[in-house]
């Protein structure tokens, strides 16, 4: 098809030609309300979402989810909330009819987590509903039963105080939606992330959810933020979870996980802001940073993070899900979460000693903070800007020899830091060469003749994606025909080392991680490779040189994977260990 104007015109949807032809007419408030809807209730985790934010708002202090298939045959919720007084019930399903705010100054500070009177009405769109609550003094409850938006019944029925709205048969007549349902152990899984999250947010609050008669998720309701973990997250994150400590503002409460629990998604970093449950790449960016050097490439931390401010300082009211939130500070709520997260680290996880720790890695005015608060776009290496005093110094350190061909023995002022070889020279190599392609300093060895390099499917994905940029790295790679690429030059580093291994361990690794972070799993697979390996001997002045660099290095504690590079045993220790105090 070419772009001629008479090409054009016909290209025309038909609803365009169709529009010329249509007088403007008021919409009928049955198509308002299902476009409206539209809006609110995407999928049967967005009904689950509106209900329980309701029995929330309420002060229910029991919840309890029931679904069966999908959330589209059934979606119930019961609560113990404040419930609906009998005279007010019916005005609960007009549209913007709310008991949360009542006029615009309350618009600029909402403290309950729904406030537009949007989502009954919504829901009463798409499905059928039925709701049974009872308020406070009341001796029955009342029960409404609403089909196509309008009632159909209303009678008295008993119930202690409280809330149970049942939703049936959802997007019946609204084929189109159905169809772009997923299966419904997708939509199962929804709904458990929804209410897994109220519960995290709220710990006080009983929860449970089933799932076709299948208990998915219990809460105990005990206050308590681990509790909730430990049955949203399983034992094992529960045991690695720390407390976040210190004091900023806005306050950031809440636990992180300890770099060892790190996970392949994002999907366990978990963000409440005055306990709603929010979106932000922002927010994700500070954890993250505050994680920078403590966790492998490509994994992400756990984390369940309660930022409070004042209502006044965040905007909820931009989102038809009200699940993105706006700061009015947006740098100070960057820095307090990077702050909090980073410091908690800091504390928890020093030179690994013999004994326990009593002086932490960074003092809590040691460690550095990104000046930038997030780069609007992934770039591949993003992080504290490296600053030229380290954040952790060594001291300056003594080698005293090597042990088992892997460990260097050193001697400090302090005391004793036997240092792994390995971990240590991948760190100073990481820092060499991402400070050389910063100052595009890359040291390249041509190859005496081009080297054809085959790889496999996924690889070659990976490669074209990627050719050009490697060479930033000194890899000088072309596309050779089919699956096979020509490598002219490589990276002096890894030049006598096995480079075509290397290439194919990176490529797999990029085409299964993260890929924002693609040029730090490049520096890192260079480094790992480089890296002297244990168990082979180093002459003294290797060691020295070793320890010199790692004693510049910016984060000399742990490896580019996270791991430790060091054990520290202090004289204090020792001369407690051999009984002289
Ligand atoms: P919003 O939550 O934005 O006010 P909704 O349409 O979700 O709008 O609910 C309308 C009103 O119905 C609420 O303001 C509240 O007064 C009442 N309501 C809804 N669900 C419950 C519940 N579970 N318990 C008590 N009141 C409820
Ligand atoms: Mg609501």
């Amino acid at each position: 098809m070419g772009w001629g104007s008479k090409n054009c015109f016909s290209a025309l949807p038909d609803w365009k030609r169709k529009n010329k032809l249509m007088p403007i007419k008021a919409l009928s408030p049955q198509v308002v309300a299902r476009i409206a809807a539209g809006e609110v209730v995407e999928r049967p985790a967005s009904v689950v979402k509106e209900l329980v934010e309701n029995s929330l708002d309420a002060g229910a202090t029991q919840i309890s989810v029931e679904v069966e298939g999908g959330g589209v045959s059934l979606i119930k919720v019961t609560d113990n909330g404040a419930g609906i007084p009998s005279q007010e019930l019916e005005l609960a399903f007009e549209r913007y009819a709310t008991s949360k705010i009542s006029d615009l100054d309350d618009l600029e500070s909402i403290s309950s987590l729904g406030f537009r009177g949007e989502a009954l009405p919504s829901i009463t769109a798409v499905a059928q509903l039925d709701m049974i609550t009872c308020a406070n003094g009341e001796k029955a409850g009342s029960y409404l039963g609403l089909r196509d938006g309008a009632i159909a019944e209303r009678t008295t029925k008993g119930r202690s105080q409280g809330t149970t709205v049942t939703v049936l048969n959802l997007f019946r007549k609204i084929p189109a939606r159905l169809k772009f349902l997923k299966s419904v152990s997708t939509e199962n899984s929804h709904i458990a992330n929804v209410v897994s999250h109220y519960a995290l947010a709220f710990p006080e609050v009983k929860f449970s959810l089933s799932l076709d008669g299948r208990t998915a998720l219990r809460t105990a309701g005990s206050g308590k933020l681990l509790d909730s973990i430990a049955e949203v997250y399983g034992a094992e994150i529960a045991e690695n979870m720390i407390e976040l400590k210190g004091e900023t503002t806005p306050r950031v409460t809440g636990m992180v996980g300890l770099p060892k629990v790190s996970r392949s998604g994002r999907s366990y970093l978990s963000f409440f802001v005055n306990r709603r449950w929010v979106n932000s790449r922002m927010l994700a960016r500070a954890v993250e940073e505050a994680y920078h050097g403590l966790l492998m490439v490509g994994r992400h931390p756990v984390a369940v993070i309660n930022i409070s401010l004042p209502a006044r300082d965040v905007d909820v009211n931009i989102h038809p899900t009200k699940s993105e939130v706006k700061f009015a500070n947006e740098r100070a709520v960057f820095s307090a979460v990077y702050r909090a997260v980073r410091q908690t680290l800091a504390e928890q996880t020093p030179v690994p000693r013999v004994e326990a720790a009593t002086r932490p890695i960074l003092s809590p005015s040691e460690f550095r903070e990104p000046t930038a608060p997030y780069a609007g776009a992934d770039v591949g290496l993003s992080h504290p800007p490296s600053s030229p005093t380290p954040a952790a110094a060594l001291p300056v350190l003594r080698v005293l020899g090597q042990l088992a061909g892997s460990y260097i023995i050193t001697e400090g002022p302090d005391g004793l830091y036997l240092i792994d070889q390995h971990a240590a020279h991948e760190r100073v190599l990481f820092e060499r060469i991402e400070r050389q392609r910063a100052q595009q300093d890359i040291e390249v060895q041509g190859l005496l003749e081009p080297m054809p390099l085959e790889v496999s499917p996924r690889q070659e994905a990976e490669l074209w994606a990627h050719y050009q940029e490697l060479a930033e790295f000194g890899f000088s790679i072309e596309p050779f025909g089919g699956k096979t690429f020509l490598v002219r030059a490589v990276p002096a580093l890894v030049h006598d080392k096995d480079w075509v291994g290397m290439l194919r361990e990176l490529l797999d690794s990029l085409s299964e991680g993260d890929k924002s972070h693609w040029a730090e799993a490049v520096i890192s697979t260079m480094a790992c490779h480089s890296a002297v390996r244990a168990g082979q001997a180093l002459s003294d002045s290797e060691m020295r040189e070793l320890v010199r660099e790692l004693e510049q290095a910016a984060t000399p504690h742990t490896c580019p994977h996270g791991r430790p590079t060091m054990i520290h045993l202090s004289y204090g220790q020792l001369k407690k260990d051999f009984g002289r105090t």
